[in-house]
């Protein structure tokens, strides 16, 4: 496979863009090398500039569980843009797919839209404050909520210590609140909550973490953080911006019998679109201008296309629910395939399945919290990413992110890849 193209338009964008990216992981810093520029997807597949053509397991890091030009997605999109594409004024369109929200999800009364997975949290966050008039909340290190202030804090130690911010320009007056505990360690977040003074507005989690590789939350440790937060008069806030109609048409909520106070929604609800939406109980929800105190806002919010999308594509989830049975059934073949082929390397793997969602470390340990994933070895994920992408098969380009099975994915072109994965588990060494 050549990349000549794909590295004189890097060169270029590098010129124009910081770092020749919109988003920082896009530019393959922790696999090195440059990263394809796409000239467009179809179903399973990705298209490079050069012509090569890979099996997609990013989706544009989750939104795209139809694959590409599904073509009820995209027609919904074409005929909804040509009435406009935004008026700034309320549309049915909002309501039908909060409606369709509303009724999916116990949790949920009542869903405001944004545009961004990073807006939802943020504005969670604020309502979880505004709503408990604290200010201290708790968040898990190797947890990631998007890049607002105070949740952009460093992953580091495991003890339950006040965030420092991991990024220039973020003030530590804005990270003081912030407080880190240990994912599935309920002890560390018991600690969080004696160390506060003002006392905890809530506790923010990804109840599938999929932005330290894949790492569920275990049972008994929702369960915990529930009754924590009830003792304490805390809210309990699940982040499902990834795992949300992604690990089951619930989500998270769809595999464990904890509900949170708020829910935090992205990625699939837009298909593809900028979305990004958070909804919970109608009395915290009041609190949110402009029927309460709570200010948040946007020119864009709600856009008529962008909810054409989200909405064509969870009625098309919620018309197939039995789909995440074999999106989950896919995925745990493709992850027992690149077990065997580790295996028949002699090299280390550990994987792990949620629906759609797989993920993958190179360490024999069981991985339960960031510590445990940082131990998986980083240089082996380089050569393998980089031996797939080589071989025509696009997986996320660091250690620390999910893969995702689409339904345009089919079990010929799961045995395809873990054909190829052996190849590229036997060029590590190589
Ligand atoms: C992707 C993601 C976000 C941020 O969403 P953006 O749309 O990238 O701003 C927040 N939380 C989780 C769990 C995510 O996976």
């Amino acid at each position: 496979m050549g990349y000549e193209k794909s590295e004189a338009a890097f060169e270029e964008a590098y010129r124009y863009i910081p770092g020749g990216v919109d988003s920082p992981v896009r530019a393959f810093g922790s696999v090195g090398g440059v990263p394809p520029f796409i000239e467009r997807g179809e179903g399973p597949y990705l298209y490079d500039i050069d012509g090569n053509r890979y099996i997609d397991y990013v989706q544009s890091w989750g939104p795209l569980i139809f694959g590409h030009c599904d073509p009820e997605i995209e027609n919904a999109v074409i005929e909804t843009a040509k009435k406009g594409l935004s008026f700034g004024a309320p549309t049915e369109l909002e309501t039908a797919l909060a409606k369709e929200i509303v009724e999916l999800f116990d949790s949920i009364d009542k869903v405001r839209f944004v545009n961004s997975g990073t807006e939802a949290v943020m504005s969670a966050l604020r309502l979880a404050r505004g709503y408990t008039g604290r200010d201290d909340f708790v968040k898990f290190t190797g947890c990631y909520h998007g890049h607002s202030d105070s949740l952009l804090v460093q992953a580091g130690s495991g003890a339950a210590t006040f965030g420092a911010p991991s990024s220039p320009g973020v003030p530590a007056d804005l990270t003081k609140h912030t407080l880190l505990a240990t994912y599935n360690d309920l002890e560390s977040v018991k600690r969080c909550f004696e160390q506060s003074e003002g006392g905890i507005a809530c506790v923010i989690i990804e109840p599938i973490a999929g932005n330290m590789g894949l790492v569920p939350a275990e049972e008994s440790f929702l369960q915990g953080l529930r009754e924590l937060c009830d003792a304490h008069g805390a809210l309990l806030i699940f982040d499902e911006v990834m795992s949300g109609f992604r690990a089951s048409l619930k989500g998270a909520q769809g595999l464990t019998t904890v509900r949170p106070d708020l829910v935090t929604l992205g990625k699939v609800i837009g298909g593809g679109m900028p979305v990004g939406a958070f909804g919970g109980r109608a009395e915290i929800m009041h609190k949110l201008s402009p029927e309460g105190p709570v200010y948040q806002a946007g020119t864009l919010s709600g856009n008529p296309v962008a909810m054409a999308a989200g909405l064509t594509s969870l009625r098309k989830l919620k018309a197939n629910p039995s789909l995440y049975v074999t999106l989950a059934e896919r995925a745990r073949k493709l992850m027992e395939g690149f077990e065997a082929a580790a295996r028949s390397a002699g090299l280390p793997l550990v994987t792990e399945v949620r629906g759609s969602m797989f993920g993958f470390f190179f360490t024999d340990e069981p991985v339960k919290n960031f510590e445990d994933a940082k131990r998986g070895d980083n240089e082996y994920f380089k050569k393998f990413h980089r031996a797939m992408l080589d071989r025509g098969v696009y997986l996320a380009c660091s250690s620390y992110e999910t893969g995702f099975i689409s339904t345009a994915l089919d079990d010929a072109l799961i045995d395809e890849t873990i054909r190829i994965a052996y190849e590229a588990m036997q060029s590590i060494h190589g």
